[in-house]
């Protein structure tokens, strides 16, 4: 057994606590609340004090391509250290520069991506995985969370064939924390036979589902008419141009769904969303890269559809850091949400988006002690704590994750 204390802790989900703690065994929470109450029910009990710092729940990146993480050096290397602010020239850039890196280096990115984000406070991702053959990278470390293997075609042959890769992965756990799930990958790069593939497939091994929607004005236009700039893609990949794109987003089932992004979605779509039982990843600063488009967050809201925050890949956000994205997300909404349920949307809504909401995203007695210290803003109050931890240019690294009770750190000192 052993107290964790600090001079605050955040539940998320109840009030902050002054001078509070943790009670852990076992990798669980005994007990959350104030240390005074703790230490007098459980004396002699060891204690960590982390002094001037907030204990709170990790960071959740309910999307990302953790196998990009690297991509940056990939693209210098390949001659192309330029990302275009055009969507179709990224995408096609992105597939030229990822031809040149062979699967060594992906899986070598893919664990940078896993200990970088671990180092920015983020305990689990929902992370698509097109490179099915660096699986085993997830076991390199403690990382929970999803793993949504990617699948896309407009051929019903190719996307029959993917899903059988698919099928063997599903036969291993892909690590202790982590489960499966499936990302058809956008409704521009399937069509609806290929999409209703793999729709049927996820529902026959009830693997929850990701899916990019409503990312891009092209993507609109594309859905809308089969033409566009999205044609250009289509001619690069040699596919023929579909004559029925899909119109509307796979509805979750009791498996669970998202979409990624909804930049684009027209208010008379949320509701439909709602009643489908899906979830919403804003990824802000990936959208802000491609036009001015924000999600409708208030009528999302409104409809009570579940949201969650991700980075998107180094393809074309800055960093993996959910810190970072919470305080660029908090600026370029705006008003429109108030500090602690942004907060919330990066921890608790993160764990629900990826069917964790039994074990992380809150600090509550039965849950897993899974945790972040991050040092308390200068200046902050109780009454400014969360604004003062969501504001712009409070992107100190964490001090310490805890995950399941254990550091999840890479140095030997750190989380002391
Ligand atoms: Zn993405």
């Amino acid at each position: 057994m052993k107290v964790f204390r600090a001079r605050y802790l955040l539940p998320i989900d109840a009030p902050l606590v002054d001078d509070g703690a943790l009670l852990v065994a076992g990798g669980r929470i005994l007990a959350a609340g104030s240390h005074h109450d703790l230490a007098a029910a459980h004396p002699g009990v060891a204690v960590v004090d982390f002094g001037d710092a907030v204990i709170l729940p990790p960071m959740v990146n309910a999307h990302t391509h953790l196998e990009l993480t690297n991509f940056p050096q990939w693209a210098q290397m390949a001659g192309e250290a330029l990302v275009p602010d055009d969507f179709v020239d990224w995408i096609l850039q992105l597939v030229r520069v990822r031809r040149t890196v062979g699967s060594e280096a992906v899986r070598a990115s893919l664990f940078e991506g896993l200990w970088d984000s671990l180092a920015a406070g983020t305990g689990a991702v929902g992370d698509i995985l097109t490179t099915l053959a660096a699986t085993s990278v997830y076991a390199q470390s403690p990382m929970q969370g999803r793993i949504f293997c990617e699948v896309l075609g407009v051929e019903a042959s190719s996307v029959e064939a993917r899903l059988a890769e698919v099928a063997r992965c599903l036969a291993h756990s892909p690590a202790p924390g982590l489960s499966w799930g499936l990302s058809p990958h956008a409704p521009y790069t399937l069509n609806r036979e290929t999409l209703g593939q793999a729709r049927a497939f996820a529902g026959e091994h009830c693997l929850a589902l990701a899916m990019h929607w409503a990312e891009t004005a092209e993507e609109v236009e594309f859905l809308a008419t089969a033409s566009g700039p999205l044609e250009r893609l289509y001619a690069a990949a040699g596919w023929k141009l579909p004559a029925n794109p899909p119109t509307s987003p796979p509805a979750s089932g009791d498996c669970g769904g998202l979409l990624i992004h909804a930049a684009h979605l027209k208010e008379a779509e949320i509701d439909d969303i709602a009643r489908a039982g899906l979830g919403v990843v804003l990824c802000p600063r990936s959208n802000s890269r491609f036009g001015e488009a924000r999600a409708p967050l208030k009528a999302l809201r409104r409809a009570g559809v579940p949201l969650a925050l991700g980075t998107d890949s180094r393809a074309s956000s800055p960093s993996l850091s959910i810190w970072a994205e919470l305080a660029f997300a908090r600026a370029w909404f705006a008003g429109d949400l108030d500090p602690v349920s942004w907060l919330a949307i990066a921890t608790t809504g993160g764990a629900a988006a990826l069917g964790l909401s039994g074990r992380m995203g809150r600090l509550a007695s039965g849950l897993e002690a899974s945790f972040q210290v991050i040092g308390v803003p200068d200046g902050a109050t109780p009454a400014t704590l969360v604004e003062a931890l969501c504001a712009e240019g409070h992107r100190a690294p964490p001090q310490a994750l805890f995950l399941n009770g254990e550091c999840a750190c890479r140095g030997p000192a750190c989380c002391l």
